[in-house]
């Protein structure tokens, strides 16, 4: 018999029962040394690692990024440094609030992560499919999570402490009206739009800094559910986008995203009349057009769940040379949450499981830790400097240095005139000038119906200053929404007076 068709043990001893375990006589106990059953049910015991405390549930395929168009004028990213230039990609999408076995119709943001496997280190663009988002200081994440996870008393999801928790910030409001419209029931993962959301930054070949926001428009088109589709999508296919993605990649329907940036340059990021570093916002399209860069096609279903979708980490961290951060303070978090994030869900080593590994030398002194498998730099020296090996810094990869707006550290209102005070012009502008009359009236409902969930002795104060903020968003919005609840106008007036005095 072929060595890979013979059953074996972890260890390699092969072995002839793999169907009854060792007993005393055919109807008597068990024996102790019947060690496969042990290492059958212990491994079994294992199988499981921690889930993702959000972006739980996912799907993703392997693929390829093709250069279009030239934007060298911007970065030296290597990634990007001629037309034509192909390179390997792997990409992740994910609904958010849910559990690793939840529907993947419901009402949430979804997740559109990119890992670009290029030759100065893996990029990774970790983004949403929506350009916006709830909260624009990272010290709010870990609460505006637990509010979209279960209650601590009845285990369940409770509009309560959403509605309460968006009408207590009103800084969400933008993401929220995109949640509450079409575009928070995505037909599938292949019909969505992903977004970079943060504002990041490129250097030339001369050093020179732009801000840039990524956009991935969707070449398959826009396409939603409406809110009973997917309800009852939930109740006959609860892995929907998973089956959508696969099937069609496998049968050779592969779906593909036109990546374009948005630039503004250092001199416009201090005149713009909005925080560009605010995650709440957008940048006009009218005053910061879309520049085209290249396209994304997934073409290659991972051979493995688990290996390659369940065990990818990305992390905004991971930019290469020509990419870069920038003073957005959800950011600034985040490259220090995701790698920790997966530190502890995959390990300290998490950089070596195949999907996330870089496929060019990775060279450093950094030894040892859990599961080390990929030689541990076997006899190189494990310090820096030292007399042996002809490790060398290549400076050709320095940055220039940053410039801050001030030299006083302190506790700055995220919501002051500096930090982007005005919650309402965007969202406004949304509902008045970018949504036709179906679209606002899907909205109008979709928020009705999830308002309708808000329940207990505080009802009528989250409703009441929930409803304050779609009037200042829009008031033919709020009276729509405000009569879909059967509230009383007048006490919504009383309570916004009073919130402005
Ligand atoms: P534009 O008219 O140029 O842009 C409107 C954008 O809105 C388009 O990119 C469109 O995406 C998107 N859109 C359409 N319907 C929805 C929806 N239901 N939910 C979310 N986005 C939607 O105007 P502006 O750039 O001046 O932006 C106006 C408003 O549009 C903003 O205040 C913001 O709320 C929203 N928006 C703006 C984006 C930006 O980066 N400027 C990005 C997304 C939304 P598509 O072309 O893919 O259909």
């Amino acid at each position: 018999m072929s060595d890979h068709k013979r059953l074996t043990t972890a260890s390699g001893r092969p072995y002839t029962e793999n169907e009854n375990s060792k007993t005393a006589g055919p109807r008597g106990p068990i024996l102790l040394e019947d060690y496969i059953l042990h290492e059958k049910m212990a491994h079994f015991n294992r199988e499981r690692i921690p889930e993702r405390v959000v972006h739980a549930k996912g799907s993703g395929a392997f693929g390829t990024f093709t250069v279009t168009n030239d934007i060298s004028q911007y970065t030296r990213a290597k990634v990007f440094s001629k037309v034509g230039k192909k390179t390997r990609v792997f990409a992740r999408f994910s609904t958010v609030g849910g559990e690793r076995g939840s529907a993947d119709t419901e009402r949430d943001p979804r997740g559109f992560a990119v890992k670009f496997y290029t030759e100065d280190g893996n990029w990774d663009l970790v983004g949403n499919n929506t350009p916006v988002f709830f909260v624009k200081d990272p010290k709010k994440f870990g609460d505006f999570i637990h509010t979209q996870k279960r209650d601590p008393f009845t285990n369940m999801k409770s509009p309560t402490m959403m509605w309460d928790f968006w009408s207590l910030n009103p800084e969400s409001l933008h993401q929220v009206m995109i949640l509450m419209s079409d575009r928070g029931t995505p037909y599938g993962h292949r019909h969505m739009n992903g977004y970079g959301s943060h504002t990041f930054s490129m250097l030339n070949a001369k050093n020179e800094r732009v801000y840039v926001k990524y956009h991935f428009k969707t070449a398959q088109g826009i396409k939603n559910f409406t809110d009973e589709e997917a309800a009852q999508m939930k109740s006959k296919d609860m892995d929907f986008s998973q089956r959508d993605l696969i099937e069609h990649i496998e049968n050779g329907d592969f779906p593909k995203w036109n990546l374009k940036i948005q630039v503004m340059s250092m001199e416009q990021s201090k005149k713009v009349d909005f925080n560009p570093f605010d995650l709440t916002k957008v940048w006009p399209h009218g005053d910061f057009p879309l520049i085209d860069v290249g396209v994304m096609e997934l073409n290659e279903n991972a051979d493995n769940y688990f290996q390659d979708v369940e065990q990818s980490a990305f992390a905004p961290a991971h930019v290469v040379d020509g990419l870069g951060y920038s003073p957005d303070k959800m950011l600034q978090g985040r490259l220090l949450s995701y790698p920790d994030a997966h530190r502890y869900r995959l390990g300290t080593n998490y950089e070596q499981i195949p999907v996330n590994r870089c496929p060019y030398a990775v060279n450093n002194y950094q030894r040892d830790g859990s599961m080390r498998i990929d030689g541990n730099q076997g006899r190189k020296p494990n310090y820096f400097p030292n007399s042996f090996d002809d490790m060398e810094i290549d400076q050709s990869y320095n940055e220039p240095s940053d410039e801050l707006d001030s030299n006083i550290a302190d506790w700055y209102d995220r919501n002051s005139k500096m930090g982007g005070d005005d919650h309402y012009s965007q969202p406004g502008k949304l509902y008045r000038e970018v949504m036709d009359d179906e679209a606002k009236t899907n909205l109008v409902n979709n928020t009705v119906g999830a308002m309708s969930g808000v329940e207990g002795p505080k009802k009528e104060e989250i409703i009441n200053r929930q409803l304050c903020h779609w009037f200042r968003a829009d008031e033919e919005l709020g009276r729509r929404i405000a009569e879909g609840l059967n509230v009383n106008l007048d006490k919504v007036m009383q309570a916004m007076h009073e919130h402005h005095a």
